[in-house]
């Protein structure tokens, strides 16, 4: 097997630990097109499972799609989705489809709404009446608004400050109902900020436009575009920029396969933060990209951008204690080299 050390040999060991052998061989990654479903392919292909990629290309990649068969498809179009749970019948459905822009959110409500969670319904209640079980859905920090006291931990007050954040606490509370009410058996996710790339530099995070911190300071450091804003330097933290928790997509993508089998093993639906517990700051992420890059990150210092929270960063024990999950590519400066190789390769830098 390759790449075994790519995707960390926790999640290999996991079932042979749990002494159980999974069952979990066939996985629908709806959004598996997109940076976090592509490199979900990526790693249940390297596991030795086999991914089905469900998308709509309405911002995912062909290109990001090379680890298992396509089904093209919408997930508001209930019929097309229903129809291709019922063709692949998968043993988990691994959910990463979403509007994400939280800017974005605030204009369009609708939108999200719409995909965000009657999409999310219609993939939901075509599962139950299929008799299909272990829906992985793609949470976020955001569902916690601006939090009162840190780390975060999974049963702290939900107050979400953006559209964005609603519409995926929505879904929480749909699948809290939905596994009472019928079984349904689900883990929510609650990413951090996922960051990097494959570390083979197959693929990474291609958003258009790019909104996130690392490819936007990679860019801008590589002297592509017009340099980046920094968004608020009068912060009350230590060097007066936001502080966020950022884990590396490959142990993101890792702990998704072990939740899976994890549910699927105990019967037990799972809400779980996936973070490492450290928190940066935007200048101290700065700081590694232009050791990554080798150049500075010329910047231009901003007004603070609305919905940013002061700082966000996990409590991860739940995560540690559940999955026996431990971040292990998760160190700034490797997932800032991995997304720096990526880049290189994607802007033609090489
Ligand atoms: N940020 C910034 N300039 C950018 C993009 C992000 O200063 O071009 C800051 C942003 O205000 C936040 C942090 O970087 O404090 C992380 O933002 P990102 O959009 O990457 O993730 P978020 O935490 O919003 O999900």
């Amino acid at each position: 097997m390759q790449n075994t050390c790519e995707i960390g040999p926790a999640l290999f060991w996991h079932s042979f630990k749990k002494g159980v052998l999974s069952v979990i061989k066939k996985i629908l990654v709806i959004g598996g097109a997109g940076y976090i479903g592509s490199n979900a392919c990526k790693a249940i292909k390297m596991s030795g499972r086999e991914p089905v990629v469900f998308d709509n290309f309405s911002s995912g990649h062909r290109h990001a799609v090379k680890w298992g068969d396509l089904i093209e498809g919408d997930i508001r179009n209930e019929p097309k989705i229903r129809a291709a749970l019922e063709k692949v019948r998968p043993d988990a459905v691994m959910h990463f489809a979403a509007n994400i822009e939280v800017g974005q959110g605030e204009k369009e409500p609708g939108l999200f709404y719409e995909n965000n969670v009657a999409g999310t319904l219609n993939v939901l209640r075509a599962m139950i009446d299929l008799g299909l079980q272990n829906f992985i859905f793609s949470s976020t920090c955001a569902i916690y608004g601006d939090p009162e006291k840190l780390p975060l931990v999974e049963d702290m007050p939900k107050r979400p400050v953006s559209v964005y954040g609603r519409s995926k606490l929505m879904v929480e509370t749909i699948l809290e109902d939905l596994s009472r009410a019928e079984g349904l058996r689900y883990a929510a996710l609650r990413y951090f900020n996922a960051a990097g790339a494959d570390l083979d530099g197959e693929v990474g995070e291609e958003h258009d436009p790019e909104t996130h911190l690392i490819p936007n300071a990679l860019k801008a450091a590589a002297g592509i575009g017009q340099g980046m804003k920094l968004f608020g330097d009068d912060y009350p933290t230590p060097d007066g920029t936001c502080i966020r928790d950022y884990i590396h997509i490959a142990d993101l993508v890792a702990a998704h396969i072990m939740a899976a089998e994890h549910i699927d093993q105990t019967g037990e639906s799972l809400q779980l933060n996936l973070g490492t517990g450290n928190g940066f700051t935007v200048k101290q992420v700065l700081n590694a990209v232009e050791r990554a890059v080798g150049k500075p990150v010329p910047v231009e210092i901003s007004p603070r951008r609305p919905g940013d929270a002061i700082a966000l960063y996990a409590d991860t024990s739940k995560s540690k204690a559940i999955l026996g999950w431990e971040p292990e590519h998760s160190d700034m400066d490797t997932i800032v080299s991995s997304a720096w190789n990526f880049h290189k390769t994607v802007w033609d830098l090489n």
